[in-house]
């Protein structure tokens, strides 16, 4: 499990590097904001603990701009003690925990398993396909962060090629799993919608996700087109 902490002091940094070690996790260090928050969206953390006062980008934009990236990796933010307004405006900027400073390791150990824990069971409710990310409670959306607008007919259709990836799914399939309907009616309702999920889901993204099985159907699959698929 990798954490990243974003800390420019020095000492303190190493602290809760040491201390996360020896608890079997490993950690990465960004000593300013701006590094902090390339680190951050890389997806390669499962938690980031952030300092409020760090340089080049304060903790509280790096945590607006994440969350408006779609990222939703947990953050713990470490404030100075009695800094009220820093504590709510980190939290209302999308912070999931803080913690003030100084603080004892057992106190910073037992924040972030309770966070780890927390965003494992959030994490098992998502659908995860190549970069393409759905949230079958809120049905958003999101493709390499971004966030797709769908309609709820768009969504059911995403939703059941991506619990189904890898297979043929002819349009009979769809019909009848997200039209609740014969196939022959629905041929021609099941190929616009398909074409726009293309639009929104694969059109900006040279990596095309939904194919076309020639005469049979479609396939949500993670590459190039192969003789008798297509992705348009
Ligand atoms: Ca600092």
């Amino acid at each position: 499990m990798n954490i990243l902490v974003v800390e420019d002091e020095k000492k303190v940094a190493d602290f809760i590097k040491r201390g996360l070690e020896d608890d079997d996790f490993q950690v990465s260090i960004a000593y300013n904001g701006e590094e902090g928050l390339n680190l951050a969206l890389t997806g390669e953390f499962s938690l980031a603990i952030l300092d409020v006062m760090l340089p080049k980008k304060d903790g509280l934009t790096v945590i607006k701009e994440l969350r408006e990236a779609g990222s939703n990796l947990p953050v713990l933010m470490l404030t100075a003690r009695g800094t009220t307004e820093d504590i709510v405006s980190g939290l209302e900027a999308g912070a999931d925990d803080y913690l003030p400073k100084p603080f004892a390791f057992a106190e910073l150990l037992a924040r972030v398993k309770a966070l780890v824990r927390r965003s494992e069971w959030d994490h098992g409710a998502e659908i995860l396909f190549a970069d393409l990310r759905l949230d079958p409670v809120t049905h958003k959306v999101w493709r390499s962060g971004n966030e797709i607008e769908l309609t709820a007919k768009e969504y059911g259709l995403l939703e059941y090629m991506v619990s189904n990836p890898n297979t043929e799914l002819t349009r009979a399939m769809i019909a009848e799993h997200c039209w609740d309907n014969s196939f022959d009616s629905f041929t021609y309702v099941i190929d616009v919608y398909v074409s726009y999920l293309r639009k929104k889901v694969d059109r900006d993204y040279p990596t095309k996700l939904i194919h076309t099985v020639r005469r049979k159907g479609f396939m949500l699959r993670e590459s190039l087109a192969l003789p008798g698929f297509s992705d348009r």
